[in-house]
């Protein structure tokens, strides 16, 4: 088989880490790596670097430092804000979060209704969007934390999340989003949107897998999910992650650089496959609102086509692409998101999404469009004679 360059078009599920990012990083494994919280120089220069981290985090959502909370990834931050929620507000044992929560929040509220709390699963309108005014009607004088996401991982819809925080404090009810697609395609401002907590995963901004934040505003009581030392000022036990902090840290300070570019050449590159694909593909429909979303997103079903089948056959041509969230990739359950906005078994079934990034480029959308065609065509079963072409040779 010939080698081929990786066409990577699945960056919502991860990011490339930045070769700045392991740059910043590298030192930290080879010459400083001791512990922060050591009492000699070697172990509180290692302090300081991780301070650094905190600023250029806080920087990036315009937070005091002082609110950023290290964690081990987006899961447990989103984890923690629910639990700390339900930890100090004992009496309140209702959670209100959407039908179209990343796993990380819902099965975490699953859990939690298994546990005897209380939970609203609040539905979305068909094209993914949210009606205020019901939302509002469901929180309660027992609702503890209203939970509801930025963006959605799987078709990009953008939540106002600003209106929310607004409406939950009017209720006087805490609220959380889990803002982990955000970061470099959208400017985020804590202090604007009025949130309690907010969730970061580092790997979905060119930082390693397996470093988060959570941002809890400074005069939110909070309680901690991890409980050991006294690292984080007692708000999250175990060892800090010192590289993964560091690399964290510079990740932050490139997503505010890569807002423009994000915004204007990503977003046309993605507009530019949507279209071509929406044009010249039949019986294709774009899952979720066109706007307001991210501008790296695109989520398309192929009527009469298995996702898998797609995925499986766009693989053997070096593209990576994905049918929903990768934590139900390999069950043939269609993705709860699409499920949740009334998609038919048929159409969700038939959805890929195309997640670009800031390392792709034109040649990167030519590709795809050169390929997805006739794969599809093909698994339509419409052209036998492409089936014939396409086959790996006996052997492979
Ligand atoms: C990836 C993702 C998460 C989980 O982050 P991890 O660091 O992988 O645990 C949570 N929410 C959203 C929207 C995500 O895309």
């Amino acid at each position: 088989m010939e080698t081929r360059e990786l066409c990577y078009l699945d960056n919502n599920a991860t990011t490339r880490v930045a070769p700045e990012v392991t740059a910043a990083m590298l030192p930290f494994f080879e010459k400083q790596w001791g512990n922060a919280s050591s009492a000699y120089s070697f172990g509180s220069n290692v302090a300081k670097h991780l301070e650094k981290a905190r600023e250029q985090i806080a920087t990036l959502i315009n937070a005091d430092p002082r609110e950023i909370v290290f964690t081990s990834c987006g899961t447990e931050s989103t984890n923690t804000a629910i639990h700390s929620a339900l930890l100090t507000q004992p009496r309140k044992r209702h959670v209100l979060t959407t039908a179209v929560e990343h796993s990380a929040t819902l099965n975490y509220a699953r859990f939690l209704k298994g546990q005897g709390y209380e939970v609203t699963f609040f539905p979305v309108e068909p094209d993914g969007t949210l009606d205020l005014f019901l939302l509002e009607k469901s929180i309660r004088s027992d609702t503890a934390i209203v939970s509801v996401m930025w963006a959605n991982n799987e078709t990009g819809v953008l939540f106002p999340i600003d209106e929310i925080a607004a409406m939950c404090r009017s209720h006087e009810v805490q609220f959380h989003t889990d803002a982990v697609q955000v970061p470099g395609k959208l400017p985020i401002d804590v202090r604007n949107i009025g949130s309690d907590y907010l969730s970061l995963s580092g790997h979905k901004l060119h930082a390693p897998k397996g470093i988060g934040i959570l941002h809890v505003k400074k005069q939110v009581k909070f309680h901690p999910y991890i409980i050991g030392g006294q690292q984080e000022r007692g708000r999250r036990g175990g060892t800090e992650n010192v590289p993964y902090i560091v690399g964290f840290g510079r990740a932050a300070e490139l997503a505010s650089a890569s807002l423009n570019d994000e915004n204007t050449r990503v977003r046309k590159l993605r507009d530019r496959l949507e279209t071509a694909i929406l044009e010249t593909i039949p019986k294709t429909v774009r899952n979720g609102a066109r706007e307001p979303r991210l501008p790296n997103t695109a989520n398309i079903s192929f009527v009469g086509v298995e996702a898998e089948a797609i995925l499986l056959l766009l693989d053997r041509v070096g593209i990576c692409a994905s049918s929903g969230s990768a934590c139900t990739t390999g069950s043939l359950k269609p993705s709860h998101v699409l499920t949740a906005m009334g998609l038919k078994p048929k159409l969700a079934q038939g959805a890929v999404r195309f997640s670009l990034g800031i390392y792709n480029t034109e040649k990167d959308v030519d590709y795809v469009l050169h390929h997805l065609p006739g794969i599809i065509q093909k698994l339509r079963g419409l052209s036998p004679t492409s089936v014939a072409k396409q086959k790996p040779a006996a052997g492979k």
